[in-house]
């Protein structure tokens, strides 16, 4: 859930561009000049405007091409050592900078989409065939692009690759309501549903039962989620950085937060620009579509937050705000990046599970803290006898919990992360349980 002292982004209404399907093409120029796509902040980083726009149809002499780029980021897997020299962290800088500096993207880019080609200055909803249905229908993803009429990078957006995750859907419908192509610097090229079959039917998966994110690159040759993930990896592959917007499986519910391979510096850069409060610093699934677009060279983050079947407004506000921030620190709009109330990096998290069967009573939310020792959940009988509390086995912070009141032998039940130097703060923003005494049943 977001922190209570952000702003809500405002909603800001926009000429709808032409829907269109793979049969079709057409323009529609946007005329909405504003680059801004949110209002009100509370702790606010201005970032700086360039001071003259890039010059058109041409890098910058010395610049890398974007196939040079792509080759720098695949190849800067190596996790940073201690003591590095002065030198190298100058060099590190530089890279950082290489993301948002608008001088390598100096050229208007035509997005392609199917047989659509967008030029820059335009927005166009697409609904693109990707599959069919055993009926022989035509089964349609909906892709929007919205391609600036100024140089910049192109971002990509993806929901619902799992059906049921639907927040991620709201997210993406909420921010390109507010782009206009014509001031935007660079493109936004988003698919709120990936799975339509999926979310049709309410189901995480594919029809066939495949996990279509465990099935990326794809292959367009291959079985339906093979195709299907070929079909995203095309439009990714036009894309300099990547976010893919997800929940917790179904029976489990996240606190909003980010994953992302920190030891790619574009990667960390885009962490640090959405602004999480929690980001854990972890490569992709290699068969994810973070894993597969991280190695075709583009910074990929992985957005987690909610549960999954439904709209839940804190999490869509608090990720319609991150992917502005990253929007912002790109330099793609006007504005501020705002500040999360604290920042936690961590590379490791643990499953507290249920050591027997039984009716669960959770007695703790997710983004609470907790300190060792302190009951996180209870177990019991059907007739209520037999009460066993299960103990945080450290202090720490709840990333997410089961819903379901029951639990197998093993049953994961409580996510969480350690706090150590950042506990002091965070439990000052987030309140805090006093640390655990009296009866081991609470009666919270
Ligand atoms: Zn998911």
């Amino acid at each position: 859930m977001p922190p209570q002292d952000r702003p809500d982004p405002s909603l800001r209404s926009a000429d709808a561009p032409r829907v269109e399907d793979s049969a079709t093409s057409g323009t529609a120029p946007r005329g909405d000049q504003r680059t801004s796509i949110r209002s009100g902040a509370h702790r606010k980083r201005a970032v700086p405007r360039k001071a003259a726009p890039p010059r058109r149809g041409a890098r910058k002499a010395g610049t890398p091409s974007r196939q040079q780029r792509a080759k720098r980021r695949a190849g800067s897997t190596k996790p940073p050592t201690k003591g590095r020299s002065s030198r190298r962290s100058a060099a590190r800088t530089r890279r950082l900078d290489t993301l948002s500096d608008p001088a390598l993207y100096g050229k208007l880019r035509t997005l392609t989409v199917g047989a659509h080609r967008i030029a820059p200055g335009q927005s166009r909803h697409v609904n693109l065939k990707v599959s069919e249905t055993m009926l022989g229908r035509a089964l349609h993803m909906p892709v929007t692009v919205v391609n600036g009429g100024q140089p910049g990078p192109t971002v990509f957006l993806a929901a619902a690759i799992h059906g049921d995750e639907l927040n991620g859907v709201q997210v993406i419908r909420t921010l390109i309501t507010r782009l206009s192509a014509a001031p935007l610097r660079g493109a936004v090229l988003a698919v709120p549903i990936v799975n339509v079959e999926g979310l049709l039917h309410g189901e995480r998966y594919l029809r066939d039962r495949r996990d279509l994110n465990r099935n990326f690159p794809g292959d367009p040759q291959g079985n339906l989620a093979e195709r299907l993930a070929a079909s995203v990896m095309d439009l990714v592959r036009q894309c300099d950085v990547a976010i893919d917007l997800h929940t917790a499986s179904i029976g489990r519910c996240n606190m909003s937060h980010v994953r992302g391979d920190l030891r790619q510096p574009d990667a960390r850069l885009l962490a640090k620009a959405f602004g999480a409060e929690v980001t854990i610093d972890r490569p992709g699934h290699g068969s994810s579509l973070r894993g597969a677009a991280s190695d075709a060279g583009i910074p990929t983050l992985t957005f987690e937050g909610g549960e999954a079947h439904r709209f839940e407004p804190q999490v869509v506000s608090t990720a319609v705000l991150g992917i502005s921030n990253v929007l912002t620190a790109l330099r793609m709009v006007d504005g501020v990046v705002i500040e999360p109330p604290f920042r936690i990096i961590v590379r490791q998290s643990l499953w507290v599970r249920a050591p027997k069967g039984g009716i669960l009573l959770m007695h703790v939310s997710p983004r609470e803290v907790v300190h060792q020792g302190q009951v996180i959940a209870v177990l019991s009988t059907p007739f209520g006898t037999e009460e066993e509390a299960i103990r945080a086995p450290f202090t720490g912070l709840v990333l997410g919990i089961t819903t379901s009141p029951l639990a197998h032998p093993g049953t994961p039940i409580c996510h969480m992360i350690k706090l150590e130097k950042t506990l002091a703060k965070v439990s000052r923003v987030l309140g805090s349980a006093p640390p655990p005494a009296g009866p081991m049943v609470s009666d919270r």
